[in-house]
């Protein structure tokens, strides 16, 4: 008897645009057991960026802009796991489990390389550590979260420099991202003090788009510069400042420091400043354009092998126009169409087809009935835009299920309000995090609540104690390796003098949490934090500490 054809196996690595419109092309040949279609991705769902602003100001829900890998990708396999080494030379890809590392070898006849972009961390100083980013879905979800946590905060502030600090939000990058951003920031504050917080005015509230360029939107603004000046009205028309020509030089936990040298009072910078490429293509040896991206030809394949093949954001596929298609969704999804077509082609022994896609059209919403944009070449502005962007952004939702949540999102909202809750309003307090300061920031302050404990590992600070009658006197400084913070963390007290930063600094932020664990169970840690006073740490009750410093 004649054993069944062995199927060829398609490993797609990242499950990004590129891989649902790929699968949409190879559903027929898996059904028929041509092909056995394998999608690896960290995350068991697909995030789909264009709502994000919507997503971020509760006009829709926040689920909405996720959809489920296994649906989007049956009937493939899909495999929720990291991807760890790439070897072209076995044939082999190494994934490991997020629960405890686990390895899992797969092995490939086609490699489809769809890792996309990670957020780059070195445009400036403390991007990493004190900017939000709106990558991942968790991101976007933090995002959010930090937004509303920030108007509860200042609802609260007596302070009103602080209640400033708190309402200022700092957008870092003038492209589409970032402009549609601070356009449904702006509606958002605008709909949600009426209704939601009456203890803040309109006034104390205050967006800044920092922009490195001339003008806003530069893609669209080089052939319809009229467009991006209209966009840029409308922003300022909604109490926005746009900083052109500036770049953020530094982030720090209070400060948005820029490229002139001004320092703008602030607790919440979201960076929409570009990508860098995924590690992972490192491993590869295969040539890179001078962005990153791995070279391909016409036809979607990598280094002129013919089982290993790219599109989107990760791959760089030339168009009829010389050019590449630049990391754009429209893009990506073409992309992924292509090398779906082409697999099937190979596998057939047919001519394979080049990516013909050229583009269509790109548009930026300003927030409700307003809208920049150009489809086919024809600028595009007010309700017409913003109506043809709303109907590209169901169109292009990879569910049925989210379509029609997100219209419905769209009709009931206005109806009975935005979702203003914030759910993890306390989680960057938690565990071990980096904080950079500048010259001159206050890091902890006289008086406060005492939560968290801070190591030195760069530069230095003095501590300072003001007393009724003496004024201000500083009591030491203190250097890389050293600490502070500790005695109202473990006396559960308030601060006892304030810690400024005389220079760049970067510490180690412990929380109370960590500090007592640590503490109770590390004898040099508990020498550590005890020391000051000369106190035994042995003979001290970990909730009970005592010290001297802040
Ligand atoms: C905030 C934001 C807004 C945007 N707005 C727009 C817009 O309005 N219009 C537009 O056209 N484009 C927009 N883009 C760009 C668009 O999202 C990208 O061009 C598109 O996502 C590229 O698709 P892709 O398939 O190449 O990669 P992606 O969609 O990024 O997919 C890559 C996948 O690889 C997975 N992955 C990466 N590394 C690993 C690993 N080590 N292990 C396992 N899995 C891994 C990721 O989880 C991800 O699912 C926006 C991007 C962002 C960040």
């Amino acid at each position: 008897m004649k054993s069944p054809p062995v199927p060829t196996r398609v490993l797609v690595l990242g499950g990004g645009y590129v891989a649902i419109w790929l699968v949409r092309q190879l559903r027929s040949a898996v059904r028929r057991g041509e092909v056995e279609l394998i999608v690896v991705d960290q995350h068991n769902y697909h995030t789909f960026h264009g709502l994000v602003p919507e997503m971020l100001t509760g006009k829709i829900q926040a689920g909405q802009i996720i959809s489920p890998a296994r649906r989007l990708f049956a009937p493939g396999r899909f495999i929720c796991a990291g991807i760890e080494r790439i070897d072209v030379a076995k044939k082999e890809v190494l994934l490991h489990r997020a629960l405890d590392s686990a390895p899992l070898t797969l092995s490939y006849d086609h490699l489809v390389v769809n890792l996309g972009s990670v957020d780059d961390l070195t445009r400036y100083r403390g991007v990493g550590e004190h900017t939000l980013r709106l990558k991942d879905y968790f991101d976007c979800v933090r995002v959010r979260n930090h937004l509303l946590a920030m108007l509860e905060f200042a609802e609260a502030e007596p302070d009103p420099v602080e209640r400033r600090r708190l309402l200022h939000f700092v957008i870092a990058g003038g492209n589409y991202a970032g402009i549609e951003v601070a356009a449904e920031l702006a509606e958002f504050l605008r709909s949600l003090l009426k209704t939601e917080y009456p203890g803040l005015k309109l006034e104390e509230t205050h967006i800044t788009v920092v922009h490195s360029g001339e003008r806003i939107l530069p893609e669209l603004g080089r052939r319809f510069p009229r467009l991006s000046e209209y966009a840029a009205d409308v922003l300022r028309k909604n109490g926005c400042t746009i900083e052109l020509g500036q770049r953020l030089a530094s982030a720090t936990p209070s400060e948005a420091i820029l490229s002139d040298g001004r320092r703008l009072a602030t607790r919440t910078i979201i960076s929409c400043t570009g990508a860098a490429r995924n590690p992972l293509l490192d491993q590869m040896p295969f040539e890179r354009d001078k962005h990153g991206r791995l070279l391909c030809d016409a036809f979607g394949r990598v280094g002129g092998r013919a089982d290993v093949w790219s599109a989107g954001d990760c791959g760089a596929v030339p168009m009829k126009n010389g050019e590449t298609a630049p990391p754009l969704a429209l893009y990506a999804m073409q992309g992924g169409a292509t090398l779906g077509r082409n697999i099937l082609r190979t596998l057939q022994g047919r001519s394979l087809r080049p990516y013909a896609f050229t583009g269509m059209g790109d548009c930026c919403v300003l927030g409700f009935g307003e809208a920049v944009g150009q489809l086919w070449g024809v600028p595009l502005k007010g309700w017409f835009a913003w109506l043809t962007w709303r109907g590209c952004m169901v169109a292009y939702l990879p569910t049925w299920s989210k379509r029609v949540r997100t219209l419905l999102d769209w009709i009931t909202v206005p109806l009975f309000g935005r979702d203003v809750t914030s759910v993890s309003g306390d989680a960057p307090h938690m565990g071990v995090t980096r904080e950079l300061y500048e010259t001159g920031q206050t890091i902890v302050r006289q008086g406060d609540v005492g939560r968290v404990m801070y190591l030195i590992q760069s530069g230095s600070v003095e501590v300072l104690a003001t007393d009724g009658r003496a004024g201000e006197q500083r009591l030491a400084v203190l250097g890389p390796g050293e600490h502070f913070g500790e005695i109202a963390v473990l006396e559960n007290r308030q601060r006892t003098a304030t810690v400024r930063a005389i220079e760049p600094v970067a510490v180690l932020r412990i929380s109370r949490e960590q500090t007592q664990q640590l503490t109770a169970s590390f004898k040099p840690f508990a020498e550590l934090t005890t020391a000051r006073r000369g106190v035994n740490p042995s003979e001290v009750d970990s909730s009970k500490r005592l010290s001297t410093l802040s």
